[in-house]
């Protein structure tokens, strides 16, 4: 399916307008789900067969109670949420459409707290939801790297305000490191990273970035020489002498970016341990990443996210 495509089928309004109903309704969810996954062509989740029914209550005729299906060749049964982030868990699907729909939709991100609130489930419920959906958010390993114009620079999130004083670099402190690589109108890639050495940012770099891109970074030495490895070179901006813009060589947009992310750590999470960090940092991504779709579309785009990527959440999380 081409970009183009993929926008033409999200943009479908009817589509959008039962978001909503599904957030409330647990039928309108399944059903929505199912319209998101199959289209107009159901199949068999075990054996791939479209010789597949809806299973119904013999008295009342309405669709079973499980929302299940059956195949006729394999003789299986199955739901909608087999081989999702959502197969593991019993909670209804109208709450996980009202997530998805809220950490898809609020620019600065959405507390478990919030939604034990409006969905009345249990705080852990809450929590298992927004961890998944982050993990559905996450890059899948199939992203193409950045080109153009990349500005790179480092921040630090969490913990106390680290000792004043430039060469440091959040040394001594216990904040985290977060690295961020943003194409000039296009794409963001944050990471969590173990220290700001020049090996360990040019190593980030290299994984994100195209070669044909230029790099513009400030002057802090970790970046210094990694412009040999761009076709487009590295251009620096000199912070510590107050020189922020050159012509076009800047890093605000990756400053704004660390901006963004802490307000929306502060406002909202309050706090976030580094062990946890990274899932933030998927969920800010994503919603950078899909910031020219409409809600509605970036709603479908993180559910779509979410299939197939069961097993892969249970690797993740071994480690
Ligand atoms: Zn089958």
């Amino acid at each position: 399916m081409t970009k183009r495509d993929r926008k033409h089928q999200l943009s479908d309004s009817a589509v959008i307008e039962r978001i909503p109903l599904a957030c409330s309704n647990e039928l309108a969810a399944v059903e929505f789900l199912e319209q998101q996954r199959w289209g107009a062509n159901p199949c068999c989740v075990h054996c791939g067969s479209v010789n597949v029914y809806k299973m119904v209550d013999a008295k009342t005729g309405e669709r079973n109670s499980r929302y299940l299906w059956r195949c006729r060749d394999c003789k299986q049964q199955y739901t909608v949420r087999i081989g999702t982030v959502y197969e593991e868990s019993r909670i209804d699907l109208r709450h996980w459409c009202y997530t998805f729909w809220r950490a898809a939709t609020s620019k600065k991100g959405v507390s478990a707290l919030e939604i034990k609130r409006h969905c009345q489930i249990s705080y852990k419920s809450a929590l298992f939801l927004m961890n998944r959906i982050r993990f559905a958010m996450a890059p899948d390993g199939t992203e193409a790297p950045l080109t153009g114009t990349v500005e790179v620079d480092e921040t630090y999130i969490g913990g106390k305000p680290r000792v004043k004083g430039s060469s440091k670099r959040g040394r001594g402190t216990s904040k985290t490191p977060v690295f961020a690589a943003v194409q000039r109108q296009g794409g963001i890639r944050r990471r969590v990273v173990a220290d700001v050495t020049g090996a360990t940012l040019k190593q980030a770099i290299r994984e994100e970035v195209d070669r044909s891109a230029r790099i513009c970074s400030d002057e802090w030495r970790g970046y210094s020489g990694i412009g040999a490895e761009f076709a487009g070179g590295h251009d620096v901006v000199e912070h510590g002498v107050k020189e922020y813009v050159r012509g076009d060589v800047h890093t605000n947009t990756a400053e704004s970016s660390h901006a963004l992310l802490k307000r929306s750590i502060v406002g909202i999470y309050h706090n976030v341990s580094t062990e946890y960090l990274h899932r933030y940092l998927w969920q800010a991504d994503f919603l950078w990443n899909a910031r020219k779709l409409n809600d509605g579309e970036r709603t479908v785009l993180a559910i779509k996210a979410a299939e197939g990527k069961r097993m892969m959440y249970r690797q993740s999380t071994a480690n």
